[in-house]
Order: structure tokens, then C-alpha cells, then sequence
């Protein structure tokens, strides 16, 4: 029975925190400097609705962690964002920035809106008042946001101009996830899914089995796990099934994916495809195959599912698939899994370079990108790799121990000012 506090991922972060620390035996004070994020910002922001209605939206920035470097991280707007989820989310992104290098500590925003019900004009009023209300935390060698859930490469391009406008020189280095024309990177849209592809066939190389060889099962056919499939099916590597929120279509000897891609455009759905058999979304999930990609959603392996997939490897695409409680299950039952922290790291990756290509005003070619994530994603994999092996431990306990052992290591050597 799976209960309501099982699939609470911030209870679960935090267990993972608590588990890792116990394992680095830190002391209680170090625990506390990295538990409790260095500042927070609530911020109300009246907006004029296009109705002429006055209304008062609250934003949240939280910076969890610079010990490393300025705090990188999205920001979200959903009608149900809470001061507590903002900060677990920050917290994500230190460890996330610490598992593969980059020199950022983590941050997260949230706007409580409901941008389903508000115009394009309203949505533009809340991004510029929300930037300039947060705007002495944030910058280049601040605090970096980027897109997250209902935000997206439009609302980065508003407060690239908003702070522009404040600090009166156009500063592109403020965020990432910009448009491709206004200093943002190639390969960032595929950069996520991509991250995926290197870390699987890695993984895929413990097990012995040839790419070509591979069946993978895809939960999600949007942004990450399109782009994964996409990437994986142009390596040879079988798509047996891919699902989605309204069912799942298989074939044992792999889909066509770039004609799936235009199925679902053409149709709205991945279901009816020519080639492939409509199964249930459920059942799918438990198909034999050597890598599970849950791309979707949180919670999907839960203790009711780990029981029941079928894989070798899980490759996390998502962010927190996976409860605290099926990690066990997961462990005993011998699965490989390669843990949100590190395997959906590539769209952080390819944010900072394209932090590091606005702060340079030189523009990389999209083969250089991704030359540099896969150098990146797989020296991650066996950084974690190595510390699993070290401490005999599974792969998450092994990247949360490398992310705060990095993030401990940085604050030590800083010290504490007093
Ligand atoms: P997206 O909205 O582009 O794609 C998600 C897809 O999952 C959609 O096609 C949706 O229809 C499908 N879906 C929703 N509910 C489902 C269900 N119950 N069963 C099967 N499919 C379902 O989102 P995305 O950007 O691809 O993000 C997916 C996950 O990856 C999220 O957890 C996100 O936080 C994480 N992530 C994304 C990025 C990125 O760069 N986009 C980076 C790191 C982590």
C-alpha cells in the first residue's frame, strides 16, 4: 500500500539527504549549513489584468547554496507552488550542479499563478514585476534562473530585458533557456534527453549489451523522453514501447520513432500508431527490457511498481520517479539505476554553457556542445560509479554522498564568515 507520505518527494529528498550524510559521517553543524538554504525572497506582485482588475500574485527565489558558485535554477508557475516545495527544489539543484561539476550552488523560483487562465500580456506583467521585485539576488555571478514547469524560453527572453533594462546594458548571462538569437545555446532543447542517451549506453556497457542490441521501454514522449528516443533510436537502439498519459503502444522489435514523432503531432496521441500494438499505460511500465526511462512524471516507481518492472537499468529522465521506499526494492532486486541527480543533468550542463558562451560573447557550433555534455555525463557516471564501489553503495546513495561530500568540501575550504 502505497501511502500519501511515500510519494511526498521532498520527504523522500530529504531521506536520501540523511541517508548520504550518515554515510560521510558529517557532523550535525555541517548538516545544518547544507540543509538550510543561504536566502529567501517572498515578494508580492501587483499586476493590472487586462479585465482592469488589481490583483496581488506572490513569488518565491530561493538560493539553497552558493558555496559553489552563483545559484542555478528554473522557475515554475502552477496556481498550487509553495514556499517549502521552492526550497526542496533549490536544494535538488545543488546536489544536481555538484554531481557533474558545474560551478554553481542551486536555486529555484515559483510564481503562485494559474497561467491556463491568464493572457500572454498578464503572463508578461507578472515575469517583468517578479524580476525586478527579485532583481538584487539575481545576475550573472548571482543567481541564474532558467525555465521550469510552465515557463519556457518566451518568459527567459522577458527578464533577460527587464534586468537589461534596470541595469542598463544588455546582460544575457542573467538566465538561461533563452531563444537561440538572444545568447542562448544549440543543443539545449535535445540537451536533457541527450544526458540520458550517454549515461544509459554507459550503463548498457556494465551490462555487456551492444546499443544495438538494446530495448528500452520510454514512459513520457515529450521534451526529455522524445529527444531521448530520438537520439537513442539514431544509435540503433530498440524502442520497444513508448507510453503516455493516455496509453502505450509497443513493438518487440522496435517503434519507428521519427515516424511516431509525426503520428503524435498529426494526431495528438502516440496511440493508433501503424506498426505498433495499443497496450495499457500500467502494463507497459512492466515490459521486459533492458532500460527503463521514466521521462514523465514523479512517482512512477513506487513499492506497489518496483516489485513488478522488468529492466536491467532504470535511467532517470524525470525528476524523483522513483520513491524512497522502492529504492530498496529496486537495490535487492539487483536494477541498476542511474538517479535523476546524474542521468537528467544534461539540460543543467548545456545551461551553464550557455552561460558560459553569453559571458564570452563567442557562440559554440552544436557539435561542440554536445562533444562537451557527453565529456561531462559520462565523467559524472563514473565519478558516482567510483563511489558506489568505494562505500558499497547503490547509485543514488553514491551521487547524494558525491554532491554533498563537493558541497561540504567547498564550504570547508571557504570557512565561515563571521
Ligand atoms: P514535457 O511536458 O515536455 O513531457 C512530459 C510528457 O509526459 C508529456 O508528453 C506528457 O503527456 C507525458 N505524461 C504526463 N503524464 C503521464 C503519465 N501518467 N504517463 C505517461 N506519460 C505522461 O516535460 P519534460 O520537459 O519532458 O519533463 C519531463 C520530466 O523531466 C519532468 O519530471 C521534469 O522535471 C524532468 N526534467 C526535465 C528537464 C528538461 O530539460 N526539460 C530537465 C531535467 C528534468
Amino acid at each position: 500500500m502505497v501511502t500519501a507520505e511515500e510519494l511526498n518527494p521532498w520527504l523522500n529528498a530529504a531521506k536520501r539527504f540523511e541517508n548520504a550524510a550518515d554515510r560521510l559521517d558529517l557532523d550535525d553543524g555541517m548538516r545544518k549549513v547544507l540543509k538550510t538554504p543561504a536566502k529567501e525572497l517572498t515578494v508580492a506582485i501587483p499586476v493590472m489584468l487586462d479585465d482592469g482588475r488589481l490583483e496581488v500574485f506572490t513569488g518565491y527565489r530561493v538560493q539553497h547554496s552558493i558555496a559553489r558558485g552563483p545559484a542555478k535554477g528554473g522557475i515554475r508557475y502552477a496556481p498550487d507552488v509553495t514556499l517549502d516545495e521552492v526550497r526542496a527544489l533549490a536544494s535538488w539543484m545543488s546536489w544536481k550542479c555538484a554531481v557533474v561539476n558545474l560551478p554553481y550552488g542551486g536555486g529555484k523560483g515559483g510564481v503562485i499563478c494559474d497561467p491556463s487562465i491568464l493572457s500572454d500580456i498578464e503572463l508578461e506583467r507578472i515575469t517583468r514585476r517578479y524580476t525586478a521585485e527579485i532583481i538584487d539576488i539575481i545576475g550573472p555571478e548571482k543567481d541564474i534562473p532558467a525555465p521550469d514547469m510552465n515557463t519556457n524560453e518566451r518568459t527567459m527572453a522577458w527578464i533577460m530585458d527587464t534586468y537589461s533594462m534596470h541595469k542598463r546594458e544588455t546582460t544575457t548571462g542573467v538566465v538561461t533557456g533563452k531563444p537561440l538569437n538572444l545568447g542562448g545555446s544549440r543543443g539545449r532543447p535535445e540537451a536533457t534527453g541527450r544526458g540520458c542517451l550517454f549515461v544509459s549506453k554507459e550503463a548498457l556497457k556494465q551490462f555487456h549489451i551492444p546499443p544495438t542490441k538494446a530495448r528500452v521501454v520510454i514512459q513520457g514522449f515529450g521534451n526529455v523522453g522524445g529527444m531521448a528516443a530520438r537520439l537513442m533510436a539514431k544509435e540503433g537502439i530498440h524502442i520497444i514501447a513508448v507510453i503516455e498519459h493516455d496509453g502505450a503502444v509497443h513493438n518487440p522489435a522496435g517503434l519507428d520513432i521519427e515516424a511516431l514523432m509525426v503520428h503524435k503531432k498529426a494526431t495528438g496521441s502516440v496511440l493508433d500508431f501503424e506498426g505498433a500494438t495499443n497496450i495499457d499505460r500500467d502494463e507497459a511500465l512492466f515490459l521486459e527490457c533492458d532500460v527503463l526511462l521514466p521521462a514523465a512524471k514523479e512517482n512512477v516507481i513506487t513499492s506497489d511498481t518496483a516489485p513488478k518492472v522488468n529492466c536491467k537499468i532504470v535511467c532517470e529522465g524525470a525528476n524523483g520517479p522513483t520513491t524512497a521506499s522502492a529504492d530498496k526494492i529496486l537495490e535487492e532486486r539487483g536494477i541498476f539505476v542511474i538517479p535523476d541527480i546524474l542521468a537528467n543533468a544534461g539540460g543543467v550542463t548545456v545551461s551553464y554553457f550557455e552561460w558560459v558562451q553569453d559571458r564570452q560573447a563567442y557562440f559554440w557550433n552544436e557539435n561542440l556542445v554536445n562533444t562537451r555534455l557527453e565529456e561531462i555525463m559520462v565523467e559524472s557516471f563514473y565519478d558516482v560509479a567510483r563511489y558506489s564501489k568505494q562505500h558499497g553503495v547503490e547509485n543514488r546513495t553514491a551521487a547524494y554522498m558525491l554532491a554533498l561530500d563537493r558541497v561540504a568540501f567547498a564550504i570547508k575550504l571557504r570557512g565561515i564568515y563571521a
